[in-house]
């Protein structure tokens, strides 16, 4: 019969070979408790991102908003938008074809954003673009594309006729969003008073920043 002598797989036979095999278990163990690090973080930015964002739109929502403005609002101006007769849309073509102005509606918003800027979705048809570092007669150059492009690109990207009334407001010094927000509604509000599908601005609507 055969005496040979069986040499086993895994065998410390030097205090080298044993912090060899250690050293291999444990970073092993490493390896794995890291990439389950990783992708648990990565899934909690995902969870972040989502509660962040309007489903419809893809636009922040006024939750997420909060959490990005700077401390002073020094510098920013705010357009407030709203669909013009919005309610008519949904009324004529169904809520489906409103879901559908308001994807159109954000994507326009998105599209004319610049770095440190934001568009968000405040509810319903209304929208907020935040604009850093612009001075009143650039805002309002803004604001105005904002209008034209509108109503240029909804006949053939919706198949209707859109148009939105915007209002302006710069922050003043020590001014917070509350008090922005205000000013541009208002200004807003007198847009929609003078006829919709126009730009007007704050403090005093109707004068030329
Ligand atoms: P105005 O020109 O004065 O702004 O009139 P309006 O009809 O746009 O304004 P109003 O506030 O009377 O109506 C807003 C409508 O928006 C009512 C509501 O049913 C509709 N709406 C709000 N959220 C959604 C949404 O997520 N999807 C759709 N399809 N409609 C929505
Ligand atoms: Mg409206
Ligand atoms: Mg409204």
């Amino acid at each position: 019969a055969w005496q040979g002598h069986i040499q086993p797989v895994y065998h410390f036979g030097t205090p080298f070979n044993m912090v060899v095999y250690l050293v291999g278990a444990m970073s092993f163990v490493a390896i794995q408790t890291g990439l389950l690090l990783v992708h648990q973080l990565l899934l909690i930015a995902d969870l972040r991102s989502e509660a962040e964002r309007d489903p419809l739109t893809g636009l922040l929502n006024r939750h997420a908003l909060a959490s990005r403005l700077p401390a002073s609002l020094r510098g920013w101006a705010l357009v407030a938008v709203d669909i013009d007769h919005f309610k008519q849309i949904n009324d004529s073509y169904g809520h489906a074809a409103g879901d559908r102005v308001l994807m159109f509606v954000g994507e326009l918003l998105q599209r004319h954003l610049r770095e440190g800027n934001m568009a968000v979705r405040m509810g319903g048809e209304e929208f907020a673009v935040l604009l850093q570092d612009m001075h009143g007669p650039a805002a309002l150059a803004v604001a105005e594309r904002l209008r034209t492009d509108l109503q240029r690109l909804a006949p053939q990207r919706t198949g209707m006729a859109i148009t939105a009334s915007l209002g302006l407001a710069m922050a003043s010094e020590g001014a917070d969003f509350a008090q922005l927000w205000r000013q541009a509604d208002a200004a807003l509000y007198a847009a929609k008073a003078l006829g919709r599908n126009r730009v007007e601005w704050g403090p005093q609507a109707g004068a030329t920043p």
